[in-house]
């Protein structure tokens, strides 16, 4: 199938003020692609970095390095202006300043849809000038008429009513007001859209009637996803691969039966131990694992294998170097040294 988006070396350092050095290391070296038309989930604990991957994607953070490439054209190119010196400390250096493409065309076929929709939307506007915004900044009608034709054709795509363009967002749940967020996203006819938590901030009881509609959304209208989510229990039913993201590393890769089925990174699998599953041969073989001590800083992650603080498997070789992500079996990705022998 046809790569939509790849993402190569990305980074993404906050500078941090008054500190020197990288600052907040929240996206390290992350390599993926995504398939058009696939759901690639993307887990782990908050503050892994999921989210900050996610808007650095779509350059809503400028990237620090690395590249990405959307339908075949690269839209962001940047050389890394940190290395490590001979006692692995960071240093930085003067690289030539990266190369963006003009991003307004890809701002509109790469959405967003975020975690909080009461914060995301705008109180002051009704619920038809946020949807017809999104309309306006790109241009996408020729008349008044059509323009409010295409807010109420939105508004029923998710399930609201026409009449509900008057309102603003406060008069409606949690749950409608992600519905509006959805049709503000759709509303460009997006080919990509993050989907940054969509249903974390909801009622247990809507959370899958959202995620349902995103789904018939995905197959009417042919979308691609990035799916985050801090649990693996929402994302292993909606995704065709699952990315695992520690301390912003991208540790494994797969698709989501062999993700679930055999977990190869020492992460991966405490991540599943907790989880329910309703095979029985599953859980028999898979044994509850209980991290000790907890998540380090991104500020001051720890060296080589970032997870190497925490790992029941950790030897010293882990605290040395970086495992490097790799393609253990076909199509399954992961980065950690006793894979590699
Ligand atoms: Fe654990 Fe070492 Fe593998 Fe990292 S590289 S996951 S510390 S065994």
């Amino acid at each position: 199938d046809k790569i939509l988006l790849e993402v190569k070396n990305l980074k993404k350092y906050f500078p941090v003020k008054g500190v020197k050095g990288p600052g907040v290391q929240a996206v390290e070296n992350v390599s993926l692609f995504i398939r058009k038309g696939e759901t690639l989930g993307l887990v782990g604990e908050s503050g892994c970095g999921k989210t900050t991957l996610g808007r650095t994607i779509l350059q809503l953070h400028e990237p620090t390095s690395g590249e990405i490439i959307y339908d075949g054209k690269p839209i962001f190119q940047g050389q890394d202006p940190w290395t490590r010196d001979g006692e692995g400390k960071l240093v930085h250096r003067k690289v030539p300043k990266a190369k963006s493409a003009n991003m307004l065309p890809y701002r509109r076929k790469m959405q967003i849809i975020f975690q909080d929709p009461s914060a995301s939307l705008d109180p002051r506007m009704t619920v038809g000038e946020i949807i017809g915004e999104a309309l306006d900044i790109h241009k996408l009608y020729s008349s008044k008429a059509e323009r409010s034709d295409r807010i109420k054709e939105l508004l029923r795509m998710v399930g609201l009513n026409t009449e509900h363009a008057n309102r603003y967002p406060h008069e409606f749940s949690g749950g409608q007001q992600q519905r509006v967020g959805i049709a503000r996203a759709l509303a460009v006819k997006p080919e990509f859209i993050v989907c940054d938590e969509p249903i974390s901030a909801l009622d247990v009881s809507i959370q899958s009637q959202v995620v349902n509609m995103l789904e018939d959304m995905q197959e009417e209208l042919g979308l691609t996803y990035l799916f985050i989510a801090h649990d693996l229990s929402v994302v292993r039913h909606i995704s065709n691969r699952i990315g695992v993201m520690y301390l912003g590393s991208l540790v494994e890769l797969a698709e989501s039966y062999e993700l679930n089925k055999h977990p190869l990174h020492p992460y991966t699998q405490t991540l599943l131990s907790a989880v329910p599953v309703p095979d029985p041969e599953v859980s028999r073989s898979r044994q509850r694992i209980v991290l000790e001590g907890d998540i380090p800083s991104p500020m001051n992650p720890p060296s080589g294998c970032r997870f190497h603080t925490r790992c029941p498997y950790a030897t010293k070789a882990c605290s040395e170097s970086v495992p490097e992500f790799r393609e253990v079996e076909p199509g399954h990705y992961a980065a950690c040294h006793l894979l590699n022998k």
